[in-house]
């Protein structure tokens, strides 16, 4: 069965400080006895990295310099629905706490703070509409 997980958990270097963070090995190897795993980043797809870090202000994605990336971020999550569809691919494992990827938090800001609140990414969000299964990294290591 296919799975399609985030791109910076198998190391590829494209998170928006440019580094990765990838999963202990055992946990990665027990993925791919299970799995066909497809990396995909949506935020690589679309901006360049590394890239100054965005968090959702409402329903709008902001760089911390207060650009408006809601655009860019909209068409990773498209190429990544766009992906499931075309592999027939219906899992998706998240990186937490990504405005993209994660799957039980996201960075928002809100009420003046920086935080993580308790809600999917906007990729994740999109394919679990379309009936994709999100499974969250943190499930993966308890
Ligand atoms: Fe990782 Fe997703 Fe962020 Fe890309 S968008 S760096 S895959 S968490």
């Amino acid at each position: 069965m296919k799975a399609m997980i985030s791109e910076c958990m198998l190391g590829r270097a494209c998170r928006y400080d440019g580094k990765s963070k990838p999963l202990p090995d055992e946990v990665i190897n027990r993925l791919k006895e299970k799995y066909e795993l497809i990396p995909f980043c949506p935020e690589a797809f679309s901006l360049p990295t590394p890239r100054p870090p965005a968090r959702f202000i409402g329903d709008k994605i902001i760089d911390i310099n207060g650009v408006d990336k809601t655009d860019a971020f909209f068409k990773g999550a498209n190429e990544a629905l766009r992906i499931c569809k075309e592999l027939n691919i219906k899992i998706f494992i998240g990186k937490e706490k990504s405005p993209s990827c994660g799957v039980k938090k996201t960075s928002a800001y809100v009420n003046g703070c920086e935080c993580k609140c308790d809600a999917p990414g906007l990729t994740s969000r999109i394919l679990k509409e379309e009936g994709i299964e999100l499974i969250s990294e943190w499930d993966l290591i308890s």
